[in-house]
């Protein structure tokens, strides 16, 4: 694996077909799960590594993010990259970005109503991406559903030649989404935590069941988030992540919600006939807990 500092020396590095997979690092198996499918279909696959200042909407988050290099470079290696883009914010930013990516109308709920500022960072650092790497296909986890939704636009809306591919979700053994901040969530409050998914698979079973209304599927995952801080549980239609009244397309259910401190969003991707994704249970502990007591 060959480790790249610049858009330029990256570049220089590329051979035939190009699989990308953007993450902030401090990987999961659902990071890995991105690479791997990666590696079936280019001929390299390229990771980068980069907290991006841009998205943060809380200083505090951006402090806290869990940064180790040594460690996501070894588990890239292990996963098959070929190249590993990891960026200093010189590099990204050599000067004070006045250039915004913003994408109107499907950031605006849900993520886009309660971390102002967000979309925005994530789209700019996405476009600088795909735009400066130049990938054939890049990869995203459905997890993110709305910044999936908001990505796929993006690149239709400027005509960027690439193919952004969605991967299910991978969970921890109790369906608690992964995520690089669950070290965060205190051992306390981890039986809290698994509640969200569960609210969001009963809801998945009622629409297995026929349930088409969208307050009745929201209520049902809302009754398990009794006594959490939610900030909200919403249908919304996949493709504008624009609130849906009736499962009558292809949707997602997601909430996020505050536990122990650390805000956690997750969805469940609903289709119209009632089937659904839920996403992958893991069989054993992730390696996110490998050396945290
Ligand atoms: P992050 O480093 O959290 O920004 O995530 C990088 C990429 O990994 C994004 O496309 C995420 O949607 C994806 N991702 C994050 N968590 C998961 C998960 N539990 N399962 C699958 N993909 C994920």
């Amino acid at each position: 694996m060959k480790v790249a500092e610049t858009f330029a020396e990256c570049r220089s590095l590329t051979e035939g077909s190009i699989g990308l997979v953007p993450t902030l690092g401090y990987l999961h198996e659902g990071h890995l799960d991105l690479m791997s499918r990666a590696k079936v279909g280019n001929d390299q696959v390229m990771a980068s590594l980069f907290v991006n200042p841009l998205q943060f909407d809380e200083v505090a988050d951006f402090d806290a993010y869990p940064r180790q290099f040594e460690r996501d470079a070894r588990l890239m290696k292990q996963a098959g990259v070929d190249i590993l883009f990891a960026p200093s914010v010189e590099e990204m930013y050599p000067i004070e970005p006045v250039t915004r990516v913003v994408v109107g109308g499907l950031t605006e709920s849900m993520e886009g109503a309660h971390r102002p500022g967000h979309f925005a960072g994530v789209a700019t650092v996405v476009t600088k991406l795909l735009a400066g790497l130049q990938p054939d296909r890049a990869y995203f986890g459905k997890k993110d559903a709305q910044q999936l939704a908001m990505v796929i636009r993006l690149t239709v809306d400027l005509s960027l030649p690439v193919e952004i591919v969605p991967c299910s979700t991978i969970r921890e053994s109790d369906g608690l989404a992964l995520s690089s901040r669950n070290i965060r969530i205190p051992a306390g409050d981890r039986d809290r935590a698994a509640r969200v998914s569960k609210g969001l698979f009963a809801a998945a079973e009622l629409a297995a069941s026929g349930e088409r209304d969208g307050q009745v599927l929201e209520r049902a995952a809302l009754e398990y988030l009794i006594g959490i801080d939610v900030e909200y549980v919403a249908l919304a239609e996949r493709a504008t992540a624009q609130r849906l009244a009736t499962l009558d397309r292809p949707a997602f259910l997601a909430t996020a919600v505050r536990i122990g401190g650390v805000r956690l969003i997750d969805n469940v991707w609903l289709e119209p006939n009632g089937t659904s994704d839920r996403g992958t249970l893991l069989r054993s502990t992730s390696i996110l807990y490998e050396g945290v007591n």
